[in-house]
């Protein structure tokens, strides 16, 4: 029964791209000592029973009561290695979210995890905290910026406590710092009422709302750039380009273009590389496309052309698509942010961090 409403709620917001973009999100609900988790490679949109795996509750909760080693790399492999360790039989073939030990946490039946910009717009702006207690008052818990994984999973897990003992019930929101959100209810409908309540709150303080409009440049920039990239990455290169209102103010120079030049989060991180690549003209393409390159270890996957908007290109079509989307959330993010003190990108160690981490590029080979 449970499962069936998972199913349901799933696809609800799965399919709306305000809310899910590529593989952002996952879901769960419990049954007895059964977590059902959303496995990765199974965007929430179409997911159905086969999406989800089943895992031992009580397995998940000694994972919080473990020493793990202090090195990233060796702490996330034994916690990967325990979390593969609580499906249940049958389940061997799925791999759990990376997210499933902060479903865990929470005793109520579901949960609902969601990357939106619109909460976004306080999870990565300066004045953001202060806002969400403006607006929530004690009815959510604020997890400051910390590493994904086990880390931000005990920091999570940490804070409920806290939480419960301070205000003698169970917190329903968890607001995470250039992360996402996470509500949790008991039944659907409640879900939906917090969600709802949450997104209306804060769209009462958004001053301004960010330009999607697409213009038609009078010139042939943007055909000079496919170009250029094409000379350097050869015909096959999938390219998406972009000329929205709000990407043409971003790109007039490289002081505007301030907001998008590091990370709001691992999102963005994962599918368009941590930083873009400013170009003041298409004739340094070549130049800076290999500077960057050999300074990252990686090339870039957007770029950002004086006074044209932003270009995303990639060795496939769907790549090259993600992209540019989780770009625009990007802006959407950066424009936002404004109302609440400003934008706040990610820190540079956790930014390196989510480079290197195994499991995200694992994410985004399945998305
Ligand atoms: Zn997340």
């Amino acid at each position: 029964m449970v499962l069936k409403e998972l199913i349901k709620f799933s696809n609800k917001y799965g399919a709306d791209e305000e809310l899910v973009l590529a593989g952002g999100g996952n879901t769960s609900a419990k049954e007895g000592n059964i977590l059902y988790v959303k496995a990765s490679g199974f965007p929430l949109a179409g997911i159905n029973e086969e999406g989800f795996v089943k895992l031992d509750r009580r397995k998940l909760d000694e994972m919080f009561t473990k020493d793990y080693p202090d090195d990233d790399a060796v702490r996330e492999a034994l916690v990967l290695k325990d979390l593969m360790a609580a499906r249940l039989p049958g389940e061997e073939r799925k791999r759990p979210s990376v997210e499933t030990s902060l479903h865990g946490i929470f005793p109520q039946t579901f949960v609902l995890h969601l990357h939106p910009a619109l909460v976004n717009a306080l999870t990565c702006a300066k004045r953001g905290k202060e806002s969400a207690e403006e607006l929530f008052g004690n009815d959510f818990i604020w997890i400051g910026s910390t590493k994904p994984g086990y880390l931000l999973a005990k920091a999570c897990f940490s804070a409920m406590e806290d939480y419960s003992i301070k205000n003698g019930k169970t917190a329903n929101v968890l607001i995470m710092q250039n992360h996402g959100i996470f509500i949790a209810a008991n039944s659907p409908e409640e879900l939906e009422n917090r969600l709802k309540d949450i997104l209306n709150k804060i769209s009462t303080r958004i001053k301004r709302l960010p330009d999607m409009s697409q213009t038609k440049l009078p010139n042939d920039g943007p055909e000079q750039m496919k170009t250029a990239i094409r000379n350097v990455l050869g015909k096959s290169v999938y390219i998406c380009c972009d000329s929205g209102a709000e990407a043409l103010r971003l790109s007039a120079n490289l002081s505007e273009a301030q907001p998008l030049l590091k990370p709001f989060t691992p999102d963005h991180i994962v599918y368009c590389k941590a930083y873009p690549l400013y170009l003041e003209s298409v004739n340094d393409f070549e130049k800076q496309y290999n500077l960057y390159s050999e300074k990252n270890g990686y090339p870039p996957k957007i770029i950002l052309l004086k006074g044209m908007g932003f270009f995303s290109f990639a060795s496939t079509e769907k790549e090259a698509v993600l992209a540019k989307k989780l770009f625009n959330d990007a802006i959407k993010i950066a424009v936002y942010s404004e109302s609440f003190g400003g934008p706040l990108h990610m820190e540079d160690d956790l930014i390196d961090f989510i480079v290197n981490w195994e499991v995200e590029s694992y994410r985004q080979k399945q998305a």
